[in-house]
């Protein structure tokens, strides 16, 4: 188990922002890719405001949450105070939530089902915004993760120009937690195929380029398949005490 030591002054977000960046880019020349086409997105679920503004002085200008409820009290409470900070909902929405998300957020990845694209939708037209969304599949086939099958996928993208709110972007997933990069891969390989495919067939207006893929422990791994968002968060501001089964119900298959 890697440990994840804790950032809190200004410097020490510097360092872990760096130390981060710098593992994009070795996975990025591994792959040959080109770094630009990463996008890292801080986690700060749990993360107090006081340590939240040292990570904006630090140079955080996103930050992604997975209670929408938490997000929208940290919004609230930062947002007049720093200015430019864009919040990313990345855990599933209940329809009753997205009146909250159509407020404040700027990015929805964990879209998957209708009923939550309709409610969004409304939401957002009455306040004339619009959100950037992914589609959130389950790749590794746990019963107890959110997410569409993968085979569903493409009928579902079909009804999204419906929602003209949202501007659907491509595809986010968990992988399975394991430290086994053998079971990890496939689920990252999973979805860049997928991927791939519905670029083919997606309606217009649906585009089909991003990637949400990897967090603290396999973002690496995810970068080497394709990945174009890594999703990080103890790796940035340190361990969690909360499990994250409070957050994604129990896969059993921790590493
Ligand atoms: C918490 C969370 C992450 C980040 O996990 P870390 O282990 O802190 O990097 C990524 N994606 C989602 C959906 C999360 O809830």
């Amino acid at each position: 188990m890697t440990t994840y030591t804790t950032a809190n002054t200004v410097d020490e977000f510097r360092q872990h922002l760096a130390d981060v960046q710098a593992r994009i880019a070795a996975a990025c020349a591994k792959a040959r890719r080109d770094p630009a086409g990463v996008r890292l997105l801080p986690v700060s679920k749990t993360v107090p405001e006081t340590r939240i503004r040292n990570a904006y002085a630090a140079g955080c200008r996103s930050l992604g949450e997975n209670k929408v409820q938490e997000a929208h009290r940290k919004w609230q409470a930062l947002s007049s105070e720093l200015p430019g900070l864009r919040w990313a909902i990345i855990g599933h929405l209940q329809t009753n939530k997205t009146k909250l998300v159509a407020e404040f957020a700027s990015e929805f990845q964990a879209l998957d089902s209708l009923r939550v694209a309709e409610a969004l939708d409304k939401r957002l037209q009455a306040l004339g915004r619009s959100l950037d969304v992914l589609v959130q599949v389950n790749t590794s086939n746990e019963a107890s993760k959110f997410g569409l099958p993968p085979d569903e996928v493409a009928g579902f993208v079909k009804q999204l120009p419906a929602f003209s709110s949202l501007r659907v972007r491509g595809l986010m997933t968990l992988a399975l937690f394991s430290d086994d990069a053998a079971k990890v891969r496939p689920c990252f390989v999973r979805l860049r195929n997928l991927r791939d495919r519905l670029r083919q067939s997606a309606p217009d207006g649906i585009a089909m380029d991003e990637l949400s893929m990897g967090m603290s422990g396999d973002y690496a791994l995810a970068i080497e398949e394709g990945s174009t968002i890594v999703r990080v968060g103890q790796a940035i501001f340190g361990a969690r005490a909360t499990p994250d089964s409070a957050y994604w119900p129990a896969s059993g298959e921790h590493g």
